[in-house]
């Protein structure tokens, strides 16, 4: 293990636990990372002792260290130099009692901190003791489990998952960022006690929920969220995505399974988190706009509307942030149908200028969004649409280039209108101000200054103002 002991601090840690005659060890993440060879910036202590005379000590010795904090309420200190955080704990022993989430918490020794750890490959240990520096403790083989892929708990499931049902969201976390399986009986731990998830915040679910977003291929924790029915108690509305049915025959797509394809592929596109949420959330009224009809068949007519109007409940709900991120996720989930729709019309300039109106800076990414929603089984069709996507593509750089409404400012303003007639702020100059873009995004002007004097002079005389 001594190869993964290279960072300067811990020569640190273990001077400073000699010095202090206290026993000292890393442990949990970062053993589990650098034995995959992960990059990780957080390092965990653990000493049997006192965790805040440990990290003072450790302070001392170091120049550079940004930023020293203790809590003594918890009997832990965190210490930031540079990009790196290490935390200082003392070994504790836990016990939780009936309905109540805190722990009762004593000290104990480095074993009795290792029994409290929510999986083997996250309660190993290595020693920065003189006597057997860089060995490692691994009482539960968390480093055959590391080999094998398998996230087990070191003690009973039900009892590890219950006492701390967030240990159930790490799970599957845990599964989607490694690639790892949840071992069969963790499995049915967690399956047995799901719905214990009611005790813990939504913030905390979330966060959860977040780093399975931004794992490579986050369709593994959803389907493992849905498979356990833990989705089921923070997220119904994308539960009732799953199903087929049958009429005449006809069947529609599992909207389920089809917006974790959309997730994944959007994945391979783009590490942004709320574009992500934006596939999670594409399609997500398509059960409230469901509809049959002998002509058409399954509709699900106006689900972007529907959906862009709950995305806003769904984020306060789930404790998202309600600012420009939500508006972003907002616009995405209305405007997805608009490129594919694109496609089906002979494309005009005016049809392509309102589209990039609309979307505004974000349109390259309703491009993404609107290729990766493409998941079709039939090759060829893929293909089809794929192409003319790309004709859609060429023809919204083409009108950029020339008429930059990307981020449309008006030609004239309200107060320059104002002034030309010298008239008072009224309805008038809001009709004039909105037949100006109509015509710039119409294409019967050019988005420039002298074309749109002339529109704005010709239109007020239309209105009955008079010439200036
Ligand atoms: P990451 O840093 O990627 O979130 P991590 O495993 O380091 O992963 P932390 O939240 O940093 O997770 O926790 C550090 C260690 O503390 C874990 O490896 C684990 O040993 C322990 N731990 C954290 N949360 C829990 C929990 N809810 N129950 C039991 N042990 C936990
Ligand atoms: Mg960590």
């Amino acid at each position: 293990m001594l190869e993964h002991l290279s960072h300067p601090i811990f020569k640190v840690v273990r001077e400073s636990a000699r010095d202090l005659n206290q026993r000292a060890y890393v442990v949990g993440g970062f053993v589990r990372d650098v034995l995959l060879d992960r990059p990780s910036k957080d390092i965990d202590f653990v000493t049997i002792g006192s965790g805040i005379e440990l990290a003072k000590e450790v302070a001392n010795r170091l120049q550079n260290a940004t930023e020293v904090n203790y809590f003594k309420n918890f009997g832990t200190a965190h210490i930031r130099q540079e990009d790196w955080d290490f935390e200082f704990v003392g070994a504790r022993k836990e016990s939780y009692r009936g309905d109540s989430r805190k722990p009762a918490v004593e000290e104990g020794t480095l074993e009795d901190d290792q029994h409290r750890r929510d999986f083997t490959i996250n309660a190993m240990a290595i020693s920065l003791n003189d006597e057997d520096y860089g060995s490692l403790v691994d009482p539960f083989r968390g480093l055959q489990d590391l080999k094998d892929r398998k996230l087990k708990t070191p003690l009973d499931p039900e009892v590890t998952f219950s006492d701390d049902p967030l240990r159930m969201m790490r799970a599957i976390r845990f599964a989607t960022q490694l690639d790892f399986t949840i071992d069969e009986a963790s499995y049915k731990g967690i399956v047995k006690v799901a719905d214990r998830l009611s005790i813990i915040s939504q913030e905390r679910i979330t966060d959860e929920l977040n780093k399975i977003i931004q794992a490579p291929k986050p369709s593994i924790g959803f389907k493992l969220l849905f498979d356990t029915k833990l989705l089921h108690q923070f997220f119904p509305e994308m539960v009732a995505l799953q199903g087929v049915e049958e009429r005449n025959g006809l069947k529609h797509k599992d909207n389920f399974y089809h917006t974790l394809q959309v997730l994944d592929n959007v994945c391979d596109h783009s590490d942004n988190l709320w574009l992500r949420w934006s596939a999670i959330m594409h399609d997500i009224a398509k059960p409230d706009t469901k509809g049959f009809t002998e002509k058409e068949g399954w509709t699900f007519h106006g689900h972007e509307f529907v959906g862009s109007k709950k995305v806003k409940h769904l984020f306060r709900r789930l404790k998202l942030p309600l600012n420009e991120k939500m508006r972003y996720v907002s616009k995405l989930v209305l405007l997805h149908l608009r490129p594919i729709a694109l496609t089906k019309e002979i494309v005009t300039d005016s049809a392509v200028r309102r589209l990039i109106f609309d979307a505004g800076e974000d349109i390259d990414d309703l491009i993404t969004l609107s290729k990766c929603d493409i998941t079709s089984k039939n090759e060829r069709k893929v293909k089809r649409f794929l192409s003319n996507l790309k004709d859609v593509e060429r023809k919204i750089k083409d009108v950029e280039e020339r008429d930059r409404v990307r981020n449309f400012q008006p030609p004239v303003s309200g107060a320059e209108i104002i002034e030309m007639f010298h008239i008072k702020p009224s309805r008038e100059v809001g009709l004039i101000k909105n037949a100006l873009k109509e015509a710039v995004l119409e294409g019967e002007i050019r988005n420039n200054r002298e074309e749109a004097i002339n529109f704005v002079l010709k239109k007020g005389i239309e209105l009955g103002l008079k010439k200036p």
